[in-house]
């Protein structure tokens, strides 16, 4: 349906289970904290919904409540504040209208997720009413504002109920059954699946309940009912759009997606380039640029210095990132012995599954001089690994897009990365003509194996030993711009398409 209003200026609400600067687990929060400040500075109206979690960041940020909603529930309707917080977007006097759900029973909870003893247990029954609510806010803000909304943009498991919400128990709904929604997956790896006995949870007609439907071979599964019931569906890099639709990447939902006849369409996420700023960034022993490379080394020899490896002259290989199956990691310890024999160190940042922290732990043992762990989560040693090994490695199963490749690109640190997802999309594999033309940005594999990862970090020493070419990757890769703004266009693209519908 055609709508008469501008459409160049675009009312767009967003909402997600955690954003930066307030609460964060994964990339989810980095997506929804950048795009909405990205979509102001292009001129949108934008609002973000989030629950209010206890973890709530408040410091610095002047929360005030705006009001309540009514949220129907299983167990009857039960109020919800409503608080608002204005983020300020540069010098216009453009913002981002921040409303935090606040119902205390639901996220009053260390942990946004899983307590101590694994997935919190009425998961269900707390995004099913986030969901809702997302919907109650909507008219909320149409009453307040008397401004149409042109979209909603939803995130993952945790809000993809408020997509069949709108086209089934909310479809009447005067103000807000035609606003247009588009649901970005994140990593099809997570899809919010729970007993079937918990399926009245939802709220939802019971003949909602079958394989067309949220039935998921007698489950629930959330995510699944969001990509029926949205009306496009994203993912965050155009091969990983390919991937999800094979039964390798589509973790069983593959049929789903490929039976919408619009297809998926994949947009890259951006970074945070003031934080990621090899030429400014506080974390480092010194700065540098595409230009100056020469604080890099200095950069490398802090890190040694700091992992406790000799201070020498050869190749110094990081990995950041979580030790799941998902990350590859588990190729990559197998090769030391061969990587050591080639004398280069190996620089290590992670945390997840025990039996990786513990074979990582126990080759640190083993090769003293050549191999630094850090088992945790530090922001600061992640931006010196970075800046101060010569490349990284993310051998990833998948990755829908990977983040870490893209710091180390602007970064001037060569990424290896496994031809899969986002790294396939964001890395130009060496070969001879690429380096010609000058537009290699890193190296690449095909297959998930040991020996494939091997020979690609082989055939990579050989360039770095070869200084010349090597600089020249490393310029080409910095030369890239991996910013939000780009992103943030695509996605005003697909809005007003979605809108003009
Ligand atoms: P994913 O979202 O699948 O974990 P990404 O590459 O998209 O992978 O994003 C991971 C982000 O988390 C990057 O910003 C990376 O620097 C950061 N990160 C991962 N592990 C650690 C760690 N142990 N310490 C600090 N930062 C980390």
């Amino acid at each position: 349906m055609a709508k008469s209003h501008d459409i160049d200026a675009l009312n767009i609400v967003m909402a997600a289970s955690e954003a930066v600067p307030y609460v964060k687990t994964g990339g989810l929060a980095d997506v929804a904290g950048a795009l909405p400040v990205e979509l102001a500075k292009l001129g949108h109206r934008v609002t973000l919904i989030v629950p209010r979690y206890r973890g709530f960041q408040t410091e610095g940020r002047s929360l005030r409540e705006i009001g309540t909603i009514r949220v129907r529930t299983a167990a009857g309707f039960v109020d919800a504040t409503l608080e608002e917080d204005v983020i300020s977007v540069g010098k216009a006097g453009r913002s981002v209208h921040v409303v935090a759900v606040r119902y205390d029973p639901y996220f009053d909870r260390a942990g946004l997720y899983q307590g101590p003893d694994g997935d919190f247990s009425d998961n269900l029954a707390r995004f099913a009413f986030f969901s809702r609510a997302i919907i109650e806010v909507l008219a909320f803000l149409g009453s307040r504002r008397r401004e149409p909304i042109s979209i909603l943009h939803l995130h993952d498991w945790q809000t993809a109920l408020a997509a069949v919400y709108l086209k089934t128990a909310e479809y009447d709904r005067a103000t807000i059954g035609d606003i247009r929604t588009l649901l970005t997956l994140h990593n099809v790896g997570y899809q919010g699946i729970f007993p079937g006995s918990q399926f009245f949870e939802a709220g939802l007609p019971a003949d909602l309940f079958t394989p067309a439907g949220l039935e998921f071979y007698g489950s629930v599964n959330l995510l699944k009912g969001g990509i029926l019931f949205a009306d496009k569906v994203s993912t965050v890099s155009p091969t990983y759009a390919k991937e999800i639709m094979s039964p390798d990447g589509g973790f069983g939902l593959e049929g789903v997606l490929a039976s919408r006849r619009d297809g998926v369409i994949g947009i890259i996420n951006g970074i945070d380039v003031v934080s990621w700023n090899p030429k400014t960034d506080s974390y480092l022993a010194a700065n540098y640029s595409r230009t100056d490379l020469s604080g890099k080394a200095v950069c490398k020899r802090a890190l040694q210095l700091e992992l406790g490896l000799p201070n020498c002259d050869v190749p110094l290989i990081g990995v950041i990132g979580r030790l799941t199956p998902q990350k590859g990691f588990d190729l990559l310890a197998e090769i030391i012995p061969e990587l050591m024999a080639e004398g280069v160190q190996v620089a290590i940042l992670g945390t997840g599954d025990r039996i990786l922290e513990d074979r990582f732990h126990s080759l640190r043992e083993r090769y003293p001089q050549q191999i630094g762990v850090a088992l945790k989560f530090d922001e600061g040693r992640a931006h010196r690994i970075e800046a101060g090994a010569d490349m990284l490695v993310m051998p990833s199963r998948y990755e829908p897009c990977g983040l870490t490749q893209l710091y180390s690109l602007r970064y001037g640190t060569i990424p290896i990365v496994r031809k899969t997802g986002g790294l396939a999309d964001t890395v130009i594999p060496y070969r001879p003509s690429t380096a010609l033309e000058g537009r290699a940005t890193g190296f690449q594999f095909s297959e998930a194996s040991a020996d494939s990862l091997l020979a690609t970090i082989l055939l990579a020493l050989k360039m770095y030993r070869d200084g010349e070419i090597w600089t020249s990757i490393q310029q080409a890769g910095m030369e890239v711009d991996y910013s939000w703004k780009h992103s943030a266009t695509l996605y005003v693209e697909e809005y007003k398409r979605l809108h003009a519908r």
